[in-house]
């Protein structure tokens, strides 16, 4: 079955074993994907080394969205099974960058 992650196009940053991208609908402005580059279903799934390659650009992510978008602080968040949120089953690293009262009810 094709799988969106891994054919994605608009990629940010790249190293060795993973790459990120803007999720397309986001959460808040500047909410960042990272992914392993290699097909696996979730965060328990994933070699040491691949976790390395995604900090590495969390690391990355954090200062590009620093730069752009000066938030206040961040949810870095990953769901692991459907009855837990997730939708897309390529694992993959939210890094949501939150400003103060972003969330208040209107
Ligand atoms: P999950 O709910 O699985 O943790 O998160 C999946 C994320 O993928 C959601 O935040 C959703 O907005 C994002 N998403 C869904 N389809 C696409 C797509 O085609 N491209 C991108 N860049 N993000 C997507
Ligand atoms: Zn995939």
């Amino acid at each position: 079955m094709p799988c969106i992650f891994c054919e994605i196009e608009n990629v940010i940053f790249e190293n060795e074993l993973a790459k990120c991208f803007y999720d397309k609908f986001p959460v808040n402005q500047g909410h960042i994907l990272i992914v392993p580059k290699r097909h696996c279903n979730d965060y328990f799934s994933l070699k040491s080394e691949e976790k390395h390659s995604i900090d590495e650009l969390i690391m990355r992510s954090k200062m590009l969205i620093d730069s752009i978008y000066r938030p206040e602080g961040y949810n870095i968040g990953v769901n692991c099974g459907e009855v837990a949120g997730q939708t897309i089953f390529h694992c993959h690293i939210h890094i949501i960058p939150r400003y103060r009262n972003d969330m208040d009810e209107p």
